[in-house]
C-alpha cells in the first residue's frame, strides 16, 4: 500500500492576509514536489485569499478547526459549511492547544470529524501525550484512547482518508522532538489500533503524521520509518524557505 506523503504547516495564531499573500508568494511552484502533498493550515481571516492564490497549484490549504454543527447560534464560531464554500480541502481538528486551551474533548473531536466528512473536507486529527503521562509509560493507552475516540462511528471508507497528526505534547514548540525511532514506534502502534477497529488494509491507507519541533533538517529522518507519512509542523512552516525546504526534505 503506497500512501502519499503529506507535510501540513499549522500557522497557528500567525499572519495576516498581506503576510500570508506574500508568504505565499515566495512558495509557489517552489514547495510543489511531485509526490508529496502540501497542505498549509492557516488562520481564518487569511483563508479566502489563500484558496483564491492556490488554484491551480499542487498546495491544498487548510483551516486549524471548525465548528460541529453546520449552522447556529454559536457566536464567534465557523462551520464546516462555511470552509467548503470558501474551498478549504482540509481542517486539523483536536490540536493539543485546543485540547488544552479551549476544552476540547475527544468527543467533541469526534463529532468535528464527522462535521468535516459531512462537508467534504479532510480531517487531520492530533493525538498524543503529555509530558508526566510519557513519565508515567502512558504514552500508548493515551494515544490509543484519543484515536479510537477519533474514528467512532467512521465507515471503513472514511477512515481511510483521515489523516492522524501524533503529537507528542512536550515535543511541540520545544525544540525537544522525539527521536524518529520513538516516533515510529508509537505511530506503528496507532496503525494498529486503526487495524483493530476496521482491518489491515483500511489502517494501511491511513496517513499519519509525526508533529513536534519537526525541522528542514530533520524531516528526512522521520520519513524515512515506515509507518511515518509526514509531518504537521508549526514553527518552521512559517518562513517561506524553510516550508519549502521541508517540502523538498520530504
Ligand atoms: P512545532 O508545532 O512544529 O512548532 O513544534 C507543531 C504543531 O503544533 O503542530
Amino acid at each position: 500500500m503506497s500512501r502519499k506523503p503529506i507535510i501540513a504547516g499549522n500557522w497557528k495564531m500567525f499572519k495576516t492576509v498581506s503576510e500570508a499573500a506574500s508568504f505565499f508568494a515566495d512558495v509557489k511552484g517552489k514547495a510543489e514536489v511531485d509526490g508529496v502533498e502540501s497542505v498549509i493550515c492557516a488562520p481564518f481571516t487569511a483563508l479566502p485569499s489563500l484558496v483564491e492564490a492556490a488554484k491551480g497549484t499542487t498546495i491544498a490549504i487548510g483551516a486549524q478547526n471548525l465548528h460541529f454543527e453546520d449552522n447556529g447560534a454559536f457566536t464567534g464560531e465557523i462551520s464546516g459549511v462555511m470552509l467548503k464554500d470558501l474551498g478549504v480541502k482540509y481542517v486539523i481538528i483536536g490540536h493539543s492547544e485546543r485540547r488544552a486551551y479551549f476544552a476540547e474533548t475527544d468527543e467533541i473531536v469526534s463529532k468535528k470529524v464527522h462535521a468535516a466528512f459531512k462537508n467534504d473536507l479532510t480531517p487531520i486529527v492530533c493525538v498524543g501525550e503529555k509530558l508526566e503521562e510519557r513519565e508515567a509509560g502512558e504514552t500508548k493507552n493515551v494515544c490509543s484512547v484519543q484515536t479510537v475516540a477519533a474514528f467512532q462511528g467512521l465507515s471503513a471508507s472514511q477512515a481511510a482518508e483521515v489523516v492522524v497528526a501524533y503529537e507528542p505534547i512536550w515535543a511541540i514548540g520545544t525544540g525537544k522532538s522525539s527521536t524518529s525511532e520513538d516516533a515510529q514506534d508509537v505511530i506503528g502502534y496507532i496503525r494498529s489500533v486503526i487495524a483493530g477497529l476496521y482491518d489491515d488494509a483500511t489502517a494501511a491507507a491511513v496517513r499519519i503524521q509525526y508533529g513536534g519541533s519537526v525541522k528542514p533538517n530533520n524531516v528526512a529522518e522521520y520519513m524515512g520509518q515506515q509507518d511515518i507519512d509526514g509531518a504537521l509542523v508549526g514553527g518552521a512552516s512559517l518562513e517561506p524557505a524553510s516550508y519549502i525546504a521541508l517540502i523538498e526534505g520530504a
